[in-house]
């Protein structure tokens, strides 16, 4: 299991999001990337990991409405469209720093 990040700074004005990590690696993940990557299940099918979400209606001004740790795994972000339902494990979360490219 992924180590928590030390720190989680929500950036709103540059809709990022920045994670530190152990020896200080940081990620900064943009919202819209962050949105269009929700793993819930109404966002993304959970048997084939395939997007249902389309990401042309995610408006572009997304910012970050809350978060809320989840346990020690995850963080659940709530964003401006309403849509709160995504659990962004830690995993999670360090896939979409490595393939900052949407998946399909
Ligand atoms: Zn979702």
């Amino acid at each position: 299991m992924a180590d928590a990040p030390t720190n989680i700074r929500a950036l709103q004005a540059q809709q990022i999001l920045e994670l530190t990590w152990d020896e200080n690696q940081v990620d900064r993940l943009s919202y819209l990337l962050l949105r269009g990557e929700c793993p819930c299940a109404s966002c993304r099918d959970e048997w084939t990991g395939a997007r249902i979400i389309d990401l042309s209606k995610i408006p572009k001004d997304i910012h970050l409405d809350g978060m809320e740790p989840v346990g020690s795994y995850a963080v659940r972000l709530g964003w401006s469209d309403g849509h709160s339902s995504g659990l962004y494990t830690w995993e999670t979360l360090q896939r979409i720093a490595a393939n900052p490219e949407p998946t399909v």
